[in-house]
């Protein structure tokens, strides 16, 4: 039932200055009043279903489940890391539950060179949607020495979060080849290597959790050196490296117990690295304390690598695709091709990292060649242009009595 009224009661305008005022017996309210309590509903139902979304996102199978979107293979090592995500958030949404206190769990990431660590550290990042660093250990020195010291590290993820330091302190920090500042003075070599312990005891501090002064670096607005306060508590930090001897010692103790020395045996016995084996490598008890979590990561097969070129979302194969086909080619690889690829990979033992480079290599010529040809349709690359035995064919869309293709030489480029 409506009454008359001149005004909204809500923001005071009067009937003849809004489109329509809707009345109780006791209220009114103009169609603005409404449309404004609307939209602010809808953000609110937005906000809401984020929130329930985040949360179906945190739980390890799908996190497990979005890193398969990015990385191939590594089960193992995505099972482990997506439980030490799901309990680090757990841990700062409530870090002190029925007075127990919820410790960080840092993470150790164990694997050959290119077999993804740093990809699955990016990944879990970019997955929780928070900002990410990733820093060499060997390029930091402890406090004093001519080098990068360790708070180096933080201004990298706070430059990350565009000097948010908020978001900054919910980052992920990946320290990669801590292998390299292992201790070496338990190997029989060479004398006492201090160094490496002392950038060891430099990252205890921050790897636990602490209040550090980063030095802004980067910024527009802070061009001079001026430093924040910056609480680690709830940074995550994943640590990795190669740790190249580890597992061979472990095998060459395993198949001694067992008594054979089928490598495929010792892979199904494989047993899990252990922190006191990461100490008599070098790294120090109290270093290792502070990361509790171990993911070992293992050597990409040629299956591996052919997956690597083209299941992931952003797969290499998948660039070149959407490169050329900027320039109106549809671009194919076959799977002999990608096989060959593959192979040379394993060949020069580089992994997925060296993919990229070999690829590149066989791309030039025709990324040199096609922007400048009209009519182009389809370019299949052939495991024999990889070889070296053939040319690679572009296709015309419209042939002409003279010609249906144009072929190109892996070797042209460099004429
Ligand atoms: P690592 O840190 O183990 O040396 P990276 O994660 O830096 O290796 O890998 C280098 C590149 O190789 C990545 O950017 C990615 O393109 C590719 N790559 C490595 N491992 C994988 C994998 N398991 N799945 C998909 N791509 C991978």
């Amino acid at each position: 039932m409506s009454s008359t009224t001149n005004s909204c009661d809500f923001c005071g305008k009067e009937i003849k200055e809004v489109k329509k005022i809707f009345s109780s017996e006791t209220a009114h309210i103009c169609d603005e009043c409404i449309t404004m309590c609307s939209k602010v509903l809808d953000k609110e139902i937005i906000q809401e279903s984020k929130k329930e979304f985040q949360k179906g996102l945190n739980v390890p199978i799908k996190i497990k489940e979005h890193l398969d979107e990015y990385v191939i293979g590594q089960d193992d090592a995505k099972k482990v890391l997506a439980v030490a995500l799901y309990n680090h958030y757990k841990r700062i949404d409530k870090p002190i539950v029925k007075n127990v206190e919820l410790e960080k769990s840092n993470i150790m990431l164990i694997g050959p060179t290119g077999s993804g660590k740093t990809l699955l550290a990016k990944s879990l990042a970019k997955i929780m949607d928070v900002p990410f660093a990733v820093a060499d250990a060997t390029a930091l020195t402890e406090a004093g020495y001519v080098g990068e010291d360790v708070e180096s590290i933080l201004s990298r993820l706070l430059a990350a979060a565009d000097f948010d330091l908020e978001k900054a302190k919910r980052g992920i920090v990946y320290i990669d080849e801590i292998d390299k500042i292992a201790n070496k003075s338990e190997s029989a070599t060479s004398g006492r290597d201090v160094s490496g312990e002392g950038v060891q005891q430099g990252l205890l501090k921050i790897l636990e959790g602490a209040d550090v002064y980063v030095p802004v670096k980067g910024s527009r607005k802070n061009s001079t050196a001026e430093t924040v306060l910056f609480d680690t508590t709830h940074v995550l930090f994943i640590c990795g490296g190669a740790f190249v001897g580890l597992r061979k010692d472990k095998e060459k103790e395993k198949s001694s117990v067992m008594g054979f020395v089928n490598s495929d045996e010792i892979q199904v016995e494989k047993k899990d690295i252990e922190a006191k084996e990461l100490i008599s490598f070098g790294l120090i008890p109290e270093f290792i304390g502070r990361i509790p979590v171990i993911a070992e990561l293992n050597k990409l097969s040629k299956e591996d690598l052919i997956k690597v070129l083209t299941e992931p979302k952003n797969a290499i194969t998948k660039q070149y695709e959407i490169l050329f086909e900027l320039d109106g080619v549809d671009l194919e690889f076959n799977k002999e091709s990608l096989d060959e690829i593959a192979e040379i990979a394993v060949e020069k033992d580089v992994g997925a990292r060296g993919l990229r480079g070999i690829i590149e290599k066989y791309m030039l010529p025709l990324q040199y060649t096609i922007p400048s040809e009209d009519n182009l349709g389809t370019c299949v690359i052939t495991k024999e242009y990889i070889e070296n035995k053939a040319e690679v064919e572009l296709i015309y869309k419209k042939p002409s009595t003279k010609k249906a293709s144009k072929k190109i030489n892996y070797n042209d480029i460099k004429k």
